[in-house]
């Protein structure tokens, strides 16, 4: 919850390694320490109270925070461009407790189709059982956000790069229509990346993060982050923001937005009573191994981007691929979006169609090709240093209606691929050698 180094101050990939933290702990360890304790010891009982009661900053427990976590919410601060950030532990918890403090009580969202399957659970079922209703609509479709916008409306909520199928959302124009109804627009970057595209830069207020997949990098951790790009003012329209703007009940006659501001608010509130109240905190361990994943970000992605296009480019020639959805290609109907968000290159999650009709005998044949990959393991999981498939109408979007998942964009045929860092020769012959199966 502290501020990051002055966007754009150093390059990223000095921020990658550097950002939040700076030698000086009494043991002057050169990299940031594993404080594996639950607890903090106060130097008073006058010291314990200022913390309890938000008087002051610092550690207490480690459900609220902990020195590690704060190097890593500093981090990702810094690589997002935002101000302050919430480590959280899992992708999920860090979607659920940033739409939460945003709806508040009676709040409503909006949230696109082309969505992670765990992401649309969320919304439509456990949210529904909270009482806080969510719109879906096509991200592509600006008309579909404006009518889904309520007065209760309290955050647009989209992919900058979905999962699985790659759509690249129009950032700016989601951002401008989220902005005239005078909502915050929430953008997940975990297919993203900060590396590759910075939604803050295209009018995003919160960013958010499955930390597990490009920032771990390495599949060995699960965590998640919410980023404060400190650019939505809840003090511009208080009434409707009474969680920031009002007295915090808790806290006697405290009101977060006196106290913290534009830029430290949401953190605050996210912190002191989603993630205190429901718990979902991040290990020091889980934060250190981040960490370590993040200091080589962009290699890893560069080189995953290069090898996911190769794969792209060879399957969209192959005769038992009918369709390949990689916004790199030309002809891909986000081809021209990906050119505008993403000019360092295509994120390396992308997905492709089996040729063969979608009936009972579909499954069968997804899995001949699947089950026969030596190379590509068979995990749910992306962005690891392993290439990997899944299938998401049998695993990652099962849950989904078949009209949710066509609207998502996903068929029976449709398998996910994920570039991991083994040489792209080898990926390619693997492919050939399993769908030469069919
Ligand atoms: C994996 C994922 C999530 C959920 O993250 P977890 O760390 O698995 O809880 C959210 N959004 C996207 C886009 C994801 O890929």
């Amino acid at each position: 919850m502290t501020a990051s180094a002055e966007p754009g101050s150093t390059a990223f990939a000095t921020r990658q390694i550097q950002a939040g933290y700076v030698p000086g702990t009494p043991q002057n360890s050169a990299v940031p320490p594993i404080y594996q304790t639950a607890a903090y010891q106060f130097a008073s009982l006058a010291d314990a109270a200022d913390l309890f009661a938000l008087r002051q900053a610092g550690n207490l427990y480690s459900r609220n925070a902990s020195p590690t976590q704060q190097v890593l919410e500093e981090r990702v601060a810094a690589l997002e461009g935002g101000v302050s950030a919430v480590a959280v532990a899992s992708g999920q918890a860090a979607v659920a407790v940033t739409l939460l403090a945003l709806a508040g009580r009676g709040g409503h969202i909006v949230a696109a189709n082309q969505l992670y399957g765990g992401t649309v659970d969320l919304l439509q079922d456990t949210f529904d059982d909270f009482g806080i209703p969510v719109t879906f609509v096509d991200q592509d479709d600006a008309d579909a956000w404006r009518t889904a916008i309520r007065p209760e409306t309290r955050a647009l909520f989209a992919e900058s790069v979905a999962n699985p199928i790659a759509q690249v959302l129009d950032i700016r124009l989601v951002a401008d229509i989220a902005h005239s109804a005078g909502v915050p627009l929430v953008i997940d970057n975990t297919v993203g990346t900060p590396f590759l595209v910075r939604p803050g830069e295209h009018g995003a207020d919160f960013v958010v993060h499955s930390a597990t997949k490009f920032l771990s990098g390495h599949g060995t951790s699960l965590g998640g982050v919410a980023v404060d790009q400190g650019t939505f003012d809840f003090g511009a329209e208080p009434e409707r923001w009474p969680q920031f703007t009002g007295p915090y009940p808790r806290f006697g006659d405290l009101v977060l937005w006196e106290r913290f501001g534009i830029g430290f608010a949401f953190a605050a509130l996210v912190k002191s009573k989603y993630v205190h109240d429901l718990g979902p905190s991040l290990s020091p361990f889980n934060a250190w191994q981040i960490l370590q994943g993040i200091e080589t970000l962009d290699l890893r992605v560069s080189r995953q981007s290069a090898s996911a296009l190769a794969v792209a480019e060879h399957l969209a020639q192959h005769p038992r691929v009918a369709a390949v959805h990689h916004p790199g290609l030309a002809g891909n109907p986000w081809h021209g979006l990906a050119g505008r968000y993403l000019p360092r290159g295509v994120p390396s999650v992308f997905s492709f169609d089996l040729t063969g009709p979608e009936d009972a005998g579909t499954q069968e044949r997804v899995a001949q090709v699947i089950d026969s990959l030596n190379v590509i393991r068979l995990v749910a999981n992306i962005g690891d240093a392993r290439s990997m498939v899944a299938h998401p109408a049998s695993m990652t979007h099962s849950h989904l209606s078949p009209a949710q998942r066509a609207a998502a964009g996903i068929s029976l045929n449709t398998i996910r691929f994920s570039a991991g860092l083994e040489d792209p020769a080898d990926l390619i012959a693997d492919l050939d050698q399993a769908l030469a199966r069919l």
